[in-house]
Formats: C-alpha cells, structure tokens, sequence
C-alpha cells in the first residue's frame, strides 16, 4: 500500500531534508502525482507518456537550439521536425481558427495521420462545428472532439447559473484547460496555432520549448506569421475557413465570450468583451 509507513519515511525523508541547502522554488517542475496501485504515476502531459519525456536539462538545452535553428524556417520545416522528433506522441489543438486551418491544411500533406483535437466546451458557434465536418470531408481528418466531464446544462446547475457570466477564468479552466491537461496526457509535444504578434502574451512563444503549464513540449509554427500571411494561403488553396470571419469576427470563440468588432478594433477585442481577461490561459504561464 502507497500510505503504508508513510508517516515514518516522512518522518526520515523530513529529518535528512533538514540538512540539504533549501531548494529554489522556479527551479521545481510541478509535477502532479497520482497513485495507481504501489505506484506512484506523475499525471501530467509528456511525464505520463510511455516513454515518459521529462524536461531533464538537456531536453530543454535541445529545445532551445531547435527553436533558435527553427526561427527563420517556414511553417511547414517546423511541422516537419515536430513530426520527425515527437510522432506518434505529437498532437496539435485547434479551435478552427484561420491559423488553425492553415496548420490542419499543412498536416494534411505532411502527416495527416496527426491526433488533432478540438476542445469543445458546449459554447462553441455551430459555425466552428460545422467546419469540423468540413475538415473530415475536405483532407479526410477527423478532428476529435474532447470535453469537461459535465455537460454545460449539468455544470450550470451545478454552479447556479451560468459561470462565464461570473467568473469567465474558471469556466475556462473547467472546460479549457483541465480538458486539455486531459486530452495531452501521455503525448510528447502540442502544436499551437498562436502568432506572436496577437498579443503581449503570445510575443513572448517559443518556436519550440517546454510548456510547464501542460507539461509537454510546445510547438508554435506559426509565431513569426502575421495574420496577412495566414490570409494569404487561406484563399491562394481556398482552405475552409468559420464564416464568421465574413460577419466581423476576427477572432472566434465560445459565443458567450465573443462578439463582433468593429472598424479599427484590435483583432482580439471581441473576446471576453467587458472582462478585464484576454486569454483563455492555454497560451500564458500564469
Ligand atoms: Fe466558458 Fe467563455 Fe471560456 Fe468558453 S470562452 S470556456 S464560455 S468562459
């Protein structure tokens, strides 16, 4: 049993912790840990993969010298390397952005056999769900839907009402990001769609490098496009694209956290309009 004479190791482990210089917190991954049986099972992203891919220094020292090599490669070499470094264990997330689709286009020609995944939280436009299935029929992919354990009716009731009219950071966290802390588990590394030029947030991505906050090793093609670029190949190979983007929503997604913008609006500004917030959190460290 995991509990059996746990108190006198912690007792030992404690005594002899008292004689060690005191660790710098950073310095710690944050590892979550879980019992299966005798075992003691990170459950996390890249930890719980078989084989597991921990952020040892000379993973992150890797890292670093792919993204640095990577900053002046098109999308598709970045896609190239992500596949030929992580697949099988390499998975992207979409929410059907125009980054997203020009991302799913290029995976069609170069590995169309990616795990690509949506996390549907019960408030997504039935546009985005729509050209979920215009994916399937146009490359073949299907995207995988992931989702919160509660259905949306069962987690408004649950809080009385629904929450991201009150508290939109944890409605994000209960149907974003624990669902993709989920979705990832055992996979290596993630493709995200961001662009550095979307926000301070996002400036700061790495083309290649460890995503504490998931675990995993995270994979940004597009952060040195700009959304002229993503346009461009959008209609030069006619990509299926939400239809919002026709009615002035630039950005797009749930519908009770997004709105239209208007002439001159930042591109994001029709998210979470009225909150002080501007990322689900997938994206931030925080
Ligand atoms: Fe909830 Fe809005 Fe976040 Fe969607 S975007 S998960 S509805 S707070």
């Amino acid at each position: 049993m995991f509990f059996r004479g746990a108190r006198r190791q912690a007792a030992g482990v404690k005594s002899a912790m008292s004689l060690l210089p005191t660790p710098k917190p950073e310095i710690l991954p944050v590892l979550q840990i879980v019992t299966e049986g005798d075992a003691a099972v990170p459950s996390q992203g890249a930890l719980a993969a078989e084989p597991p891919l921990e952020p040892t220094d000379e993973l992150l020292a890797e890292l670093s010298r792919a993204s640095e090599r990577l900053e002046s490669a098109t999308p598709q070499e970045i896609l190239r390397y992500a596949v030929e470094r992580f697949a099988p264990r390499f998975t992207m997330a979409t929410a059907f952005g125009p980054e997203g689709m020009t991302l799913i286009h290029m995976l069609a020609e170069i590995a169309p056999s990616t795990p690509i995944f949506n996390l549907d939280t019960g408030y997504q436009f039935p546009e985005t769900l729509e050209l979920r299935e215009r994916v399937k029929r146009r490359y073949g992919i299907e995207v995988e839907l992931k989702r919160a354990e509660t259905t949306v009716e069962e987690y408004e009731t649950l809080h009385g009402g629904p929450v991201y009219k009150t508290d939109p950071n944890r409605c994000c966290f209960d149907r974003k990001l624990q669902v993709l802390k989920e979705a990832a588990r055992g996979m290596h590394a993630w493709a995200s769609a961001i662009r550095r030029d979307q926000s301070e947030d996002r400036r700061r991505a790495d083309i290649v490098g460890w995503d504490q906050k998931f675990q995993l090793v995270k994979i940004s093609p597009l952060a040195n496009w700009t959304k002229k670029d993503v346009w461009n190949l959008i209609n030069k190979h006619d990509i299926p694209y939400n239809p919002l983007h026709d009615k002035g929503y630039p950005s797009i997604g749930c519908w009770p956290c997004t709105r239209a913008v208007g002439l001159g609006e930042d591109e994001r500004a029709g998210r979470w309009s009225g909150f002080a917030k501007t990322e689900c959190g997938l994206h931030t460290q925080s």
